[in-house]
């Protein structure tokens, strides 16, 4: 019979734990494994505990990342459609311009143009009442 354990500690009567199955333990090895166990434990839950938020930090990261990129789409978009109503309205006031420098007589031009197409119109109108039916 052995008289110590694999650790070196003496298998006294104190020191001897009789396992459920009948099999001798050293009290001394128990203890510490136990503790050993606790220590590991305690190490994996802070690993983890470090881990979630380390997952936790990333994730807020690409959440944040996220809104900035959302935002400035919108920031560009709506730069771009400013950008659009601005080339419309100078377009619109170049046309305008152009017309104006061509002199007074533009305004003419205009009013004859109207008058002509409410002419034609008109006959059209009236070519349709006169029209056997
Ligand atoms: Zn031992």
């Amino acid at each position: 019979m052995k008289t110590q354990c694999r650790h070196g500690h003496d298998y006294t009567e104190e020191n001897s734990y009789i396992s459920p199955a009948g099999k001798r333990q050293c009290r001394i090895c128990r203890a510490e494994r136990a503790k050993s166990y606790r220590e590991e434990d305690k190490l994996d839950r802070e690993l983890l505990a470090l881990e979630e938020r380390k997952q936790l930090r990333d994730k807020r990261r690409v959440l944040l990342e996220g809104l900035k990129e959302e935002e400035e789409d919108k920031r560009s978009l709506a730069a771009s459609e400013e950008e659009n109503q601005r080339v419309r309205e100078e377009r619109v006031a170049d046309a305008h311009d152009r017309r104006w420098e061509r002199g007074p007589e533009w305004k003419e031009e205009k009013e004859q143009r109207i008058a002509g197409i409410l002419k034609a119109a008109r006959e059209k109108a009236e070519a349709e009442i006169e029209a056997p039916s």
